[in-house]
């Protein structure tokens, strides 16, 4: 199929912020024969280029310089592999918590505790998704992509991925490798992921199966998070910093109730505690603000566009360094860049 480019195109229902973005031009990525396309198009005359799934994890300028290509690639294959091994290939276009959801209905299982996270199966590997203890690094056999710098599709592998906390090699050279395909390594015989307290407490009381973690986590999410589709937000705004054991504890001394999990590298901390400490929940300012139930996640409660968000997000920051001497870094994605860090 030939691409379909439309000029001054309205990105406001495709970014989960509802900022009110506009792309210089805009383009359905469908099949492979696009992607090819797309980029001799740009060989032959060079401009920024977006790859856009869901728009779940993006801080969008008013005006989107070049081309946000939305990938729509569709497949979902299963693929026996033992009488409990399952290989899963989907399409990077496809739904995540709708491949979740499908998955579940099949009897597949691996995924429940990463049920209701917004966006597509192809961002799913950029930031290595995770929640309640699950990464989807840890399912992931494979991604297939196409390498702008060699013009070519591949396979890579997990290792090759490079994945660590919120992140991966897709994330340090954006723009470079479009992913079209991701193939996952599921199991049909259950093995609950129970490591994170407050979804065993919220399985007390009940039988624990994959249909049940995935119901608490729904149930969990959706008391917690505001709804995209009511509040902008690009869910939490910041990663969990980890300091190192003498800074926990001189921190521990002087907030005794200070949120942390002990981890390879020291002590993860909660951002979303620090920042509540501080009394940012429920802040609003110019149609920006923090969300009341969750301080980790910033909102657009209308009118608000990137450069409040980078500010207020740049407030905060410097309010945690100056109370806890910690470095926040941000989660989602400044595109074109963060107006206030321009060397992004
Ligand atoms: P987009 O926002 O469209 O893009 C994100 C980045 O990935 C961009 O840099 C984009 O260029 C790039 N990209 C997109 N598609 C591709 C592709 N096919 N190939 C290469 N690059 C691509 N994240 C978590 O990790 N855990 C959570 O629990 C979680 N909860 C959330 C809750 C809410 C309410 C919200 C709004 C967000 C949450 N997120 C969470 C963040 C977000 O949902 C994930 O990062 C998600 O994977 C982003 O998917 P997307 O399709 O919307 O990506
Ligand atoms: P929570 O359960 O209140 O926990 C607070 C923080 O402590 C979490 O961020 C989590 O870190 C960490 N934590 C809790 N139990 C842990 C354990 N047993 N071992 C190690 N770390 C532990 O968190 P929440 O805000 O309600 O979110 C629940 C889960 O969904 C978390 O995993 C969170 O990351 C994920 N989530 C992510 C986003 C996003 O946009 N990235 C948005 C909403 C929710 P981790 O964050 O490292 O897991």
């Amino acid at each position: 199929m030939s691409l379909n480019y439309r000029h001054d195109y309205p990105l406001r229902g495709l970014n989960t912020f509802g900022l009110d973005a506009v792309a210089e031009w805009h383009v359905e990525i469908e099949d492979r024969q696009q992607v090819v396309a797309l980029h001799e198009a740009l060989q032959a005359d060079p401009r920024p280029l977006l790859w856009l799934g869901g728009g779940s994890n993006l801080v969008l300028a008013p005006r989107v310089p070049g081309v946000v290509a939305r990938i729509c690639l569709r497949e979902r294959q299963l693929e026996c592999l033992s009488d409990d091994r399952v290989r899963v290939t989907l399409g990077a276009g496809e739904n995540w918590h709708q491949s979740v959801s499908w998955l579940l209905e099949e009897g597949i299982y691996g995924l429940e505790n990463l049920a209701l996270i917004p966006g597509t199966v192809g961002a799913a590997p950029v930031q290595n998704i995770g929640a309640y203890g699950v990464e989807i690094g840890d399912r992931l056999e494979e991604v297939e992509v196409f390498d702008r710098q060699q013009g070519s599709f591949r396979w890579l592998s997990r290792d090759a991925c490079n994945f660590a906390y919120r992140d991966s090699c897709f994330k340090r050279a954006p723009g470079r490798y479009l992913i079209t395909r991701v193939r996952l390594l599921l199991s049909r015989r259950p093995a609950p992921v129970l490591a994170y307290a407050p979804l065993r407490q919220a399985l007390q009381g009940e039988e624990v199966s994959p249909q049940a973690v995935f119901a608490a986590v729904c149930r969990l999410r959706r008391s917690k998070l505001p709804d995209p589709a009511r509040i902008g937000n690009a869910g939490s705004f910041f990663k969990n910093p980890t300091v190192d054991r003498e800074h926990y504890q001189r921190l521990r001394v002087r907030f005794p109730d200070l949120v942390a999990h002990a981890d390879g590298q020291g002590y993860k901390l909660a951002a979303g505690w620090l920042i509540d400490r501080l009394g940012w929940k429920g802040y609003r300012c110019g149609g920006v603000g923090v969300h009341e139930r969750q301080a980790l996640v910033l909102v657009n409660r209308g009118g608000g566009d990137q450069m409040r968000i980078a500010a207020l997000a740049e407030q905060i920051r410097r309010a945690v360094r100056a109370a806890f001497g910690i470095e926040l870094e941000i989660e989602p994605g400044f595109y074109p860049y963060n107006p206030l860090l321009p060397d992004d």
